[in-house]
């Protein structure tokens, strides 16, 4: 089945941190004219969407706010009426206006990238203690680790999964690998998920996650990608390629 629609991971594929990638605008304008429907796919939750794609034009990266999708928008959805504690950026709460926020007795704590070197001790132990309250946990995501230009560093998965083992509960993942994140942008972007490629650098949240959700995968080999972890993890896109700017020749093969 041929794919028609392509969901890009941002970071690590179009950009790390504020440097583009070489002939990233180029690919993605190419692909553009080719007739795919494109979407900005990504886990960040530092910054909010306009944020996002003020930055992408900057770069000459045609790709509008409404195609860009975070997960934000759908713990929004799912708090809904209820009350919340928000663990995020100040500037993240753009996509939070409006949610009803408590202290005290909330009824979902959302954990998000809150900046510096992550959860601080004290903070990880008010959540824990809303967890065993009854508050629900929820995650913007779940990664491992992540690439600034200075190197690797913690990501917000090991904060989580610090509250999970100590509460013996599970927090429910919003955005990338959860297979209701990449169902929801089909959905939204009118596409069927076996016609749709994702193309990312994180062999877990992009590839697996995509995969397990019945979509095609690209794993390109730049930003996070290490040839040693992806081996590790066993997980094998059906295309890998240097960067995005080998993604309009090779799309052809699939
Ligand atoms: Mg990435």
């Amino acid at each position: 089945m041929t794919v028609k629609a392509i969901l890009l991971d941002l970071d690590g594929v179009l950009y790390i941190g504020d440097q583009p990638l070489p002939d990233a605008a180029w690919a993605v304008r190419r692909l553009c004219e080719s007739g795919f429907k494109l979407a900005g796919v990504t886990n960040t939750t530092t910054q909010s969407r306009h944020t996002i794609t003020e930055k992408l034009a900057e770069m000459d990266i045609p790709l509008a706010e409404d195609q860009i999708h975070t997960p934000a928008a759908l713990a929004m959805a799912r708090i809904g009426n209820k009350s919340a504690r928000l663990f995020v950026r100040g500037e993240l709460r753009e996509d939070f206006s409006g949610v009803r926020e408590d202290e005290n007795q909330p009824d979902f704590v959302v954990m998000g990238d809150i900046g510096g070197e992550g959860y601080p001790p004290e903070t990880l132990r008010e959540i824990f203690l809303h967890m065993m309250n009854g508050t629900q946990l929820l995650a913007l995501h779940k990664n491992r680790f992540w690439q600034k230009p200075d190197g690797l560093h913690l990501d917000l998965g090991v904060f989580v999964a610090a509250i999970e083992y100590a509460t013996g509960r599970k927090a429910e993942i919003l955005g990338k690998p959860s297979a209701d994140f990449f169902h929801g942008i089909c959905r939204s972007i009118g596409t069927d998920p076996a016609q749709t490629l994702m193309v990312g650098d994180d062999v877990e949240s992009d590839i697996g996650g995509a995969k397990d959700a019945g979509l095609k995968t690209a794993l390109v080999q730049t930003g996070k990608y290490r040839e040693d972890f992806v081996k590790q993890t066993g997980i094998r896109a059906n295309l890998v390629i240097p960067s995005i700017a080998d993604l309009p020749d090779a799309i052809k093969l699939l």
